[in-house]
């Protein structure tokens, strides 16, 4: 089956590239004021920024967002993209957390070194924020990102009594490539 074609854009200010999704969309308004085009429908001139303090941060001493939509931005527009910004992590999280406790469900998790090491194919390693030393540089010969979940958190979305400090998908699967566009 083919994949559906994500549209991709850049971040404004580091311009690195994700999906359209995974960025925020910042327009201006027909007042001249910069607006958080949550739906990513408004028309009008518009950029994308990554959702990401550091980005924010950037822009803001830089003035490049404002450069960009050809307008200077109000102070109360910051707070107000932080607080955003803020909610949009939260989202990614929970996403997370959902793709995590489908790919239990439908038995393709691979749950802790054991079954990580026993699997045959490439595997994205994803590693409770409390993980040990030893499973640390066991996730660091492969493909791998910490949760922001520790291993407590992390047990209790895949359903597992306790103690799972890292888990694993197939590269290959729909659910490791998911995960990876969210982390992006
Ligand atoms: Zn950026």
């Amino acid at each position: 089956m083919k994949s559906k074609h994500i549209p991709q854009r850049s971040c404004s200010v580091c311009r690195a590239k994700s999906d359209k999704q995974d960025l925020i969309r910042i327009v201006r308004s027909p007042e001249g004021r910069a607006v958080i085009d949550i739906a990513k429908k408004l028309p009008g001139r518009g950029v994308y920024i990554c959702p990401d303090l550091d980005c924010i941060e950037r822009a803001k001493k830089s003035g490049s967002l404002a450069h960009a939509l050809g307008i200077s931005i109000d102070n109360n527009f910051w707070p107000e993209l932080e607080e955003y910004i803020k909610n949009f992590s939260v989202n990614v999280n929970l996403k997370i957390r959902s793709v995590l406790g489908l790919a239990r469900k439908s038995g393709i998790l691979l749950i802790g070194t054991d079954k990580i090491a026993d699997f045959t194919h490439k595997v994205l390693v994803l590693c409770a924020s409390d993980c040990s030393e030893g499973v640390k540089s066991f996730a660091a010969s492969r493909e791998n990102f910490t949760l922001d979940m520790n291993s407590e958190e992390l047990s209790e979305v895949i359903g597992s009594r306790g103690g799972v400090q890292i888990v694993g998908l197939p590269l290959s699967s729909g659910f490791a490539k998911k995960i990876m566009s969210l982390k992006n």
